[in-house]
């Protein structure tokens, strides 16, 4: 027999499988050990206690120990599932470095860790600068920031020493297009994302609302363009090659949102993204200080599709970024 290498992806394919068997408490187990297996730094089959890993109790280090043993590997995940990078898969990757980490959010909206926390692990990591792209107001599952609490945040962004920190927001869009920021808040800042939370499980073609989200003039990255989540929405459709043709010709940028469920744009799309030339903006989307290092998972994605360096905004000089910004509006 030849030795089969289990892999973290294996892991988590199996274990959503044995979660559609099970009920109840296992059938929860299994589902979220599924989603945390992206997020394992280390291959499962190269570490001695398998508890040490998020998400696997003792009951679960004794199933993904005897599948390891035994080779067991799963049959082709379900497009719910499909193109995906596990942590570990990312960071085995020969990587480009990049200047910094364009999506973050703080307490100033539903993130865990302070702006300046942010700051001190993107210091950490060696960054010029970040992004601080807390949710706008419109979004209403979450406290945004509305034009008055946006200038409020300016004068703490001002005070952080050691690394430039872009004045940005993650603007929601409604299914037009449209944004819910004052233009003249929107002018102060150095980077506006937005991006669709609301009827991300239309099945329809969506193309017309991504070709009126790219003519919106004060935005420049569309964040987490599908809407997808593992395991839980496939995320919108559309006439890709010609979104992407349209967003390169506005000379816009669409996001690879590395959190490990979201992955979007995921390897397939990214690919006709770098046929039609448009831009590529790398995010982390990280909640919490330690959620950076997933911008690993965002540049393998980059990698995987052949991304030129020179799409890619976060290899870019914070001055060239904010000047493209510029002009783009
Ligand atoms: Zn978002």
């Amino acid at each position: 027999m030849d030795d089969v290498v289990v892999t973290n992806a294996h892991i988590a394919e199996l274990c959503a499988v044995e979660a559609e068997r099970h009920e109840g408490n296992k059938a929860k187990a299994f589902k979220r050990a599924s989603r945390k297996a992206f997020t394992w730094p280390m291959e499962a089959a190269t570490v001695e206690e398998l508890t040490e890993l998020d998400g696997v109790g003792p009951f679960l280090s004794r199933v993904i120990a005897e599948w390891i043993a035994e080779g067991t590997t799963p049959d082709e995940p379900p497009p719910l599932r499909r193109d995906f990078i596990t942590f570990a898969e990312a960071r085995a990757m020969k990587r480009f470095g990049v200047r910094g980490d364009l999506q973050m959010h703080s307490t100033w909206s539903d993130g865990g860790s302070s702006i300046d926390e942010m700051a001190d692990a993107a210091k950490a990591r060696g960054y010029e600068y970040i992004a601080m792209t807390d949710h706008s107001h419109g979004l209403r599952i979450v406290k945004g920031l509305d034009e008055a609490a946006l200038d409020r945040q300016a004068g703490e962004i001002a005070k952080v020493e050691g690394i430039r920190v872009l004045r940005s927001i993650e603007m929601n869009l409604s299914p037009s297009g449209e944004g819910d920021l004052e233009p003249s808040a929107l002018a102060k800042l150095d980077l506006v994302l937005g991006s669709f939370h609301s009827q991300l499980r239309k099945k329809e073609d969506q193309t017309e609302r991504y070709l009126a989200a790219i003519a919106n003039p004060h935005v420049h990255v569309h964040a987490h363009p599908r809407g997808r989540i593992y395991n839980y929405r496939m995320g919108l459709s559309a006439d890709w090659p010609r979104v992407f043709a349209a967003a390169a010709e506005a000379d816009k940028a669409l996001e690879i949102d590395c959190y490990p469920d979201r992955q979007d744009l995921n390897v397939d799309l990214l690919r006709i993204a770098r046929k039609e030339g448009v831009r590529i903006s790398i995010g982390t989307d990280s909640h919490w200080h330690p959620q950076l290092e997933w911008i690993d998972i965002g540049i393998a994605a980059a990698i995987k599709a052949r991304i030129p360096r020179d799409r890619i905004l976060n290899l870019m000089s914070a001055d060239d970024l904010c000047e493209w910004a510029a002009a783009a509006r």
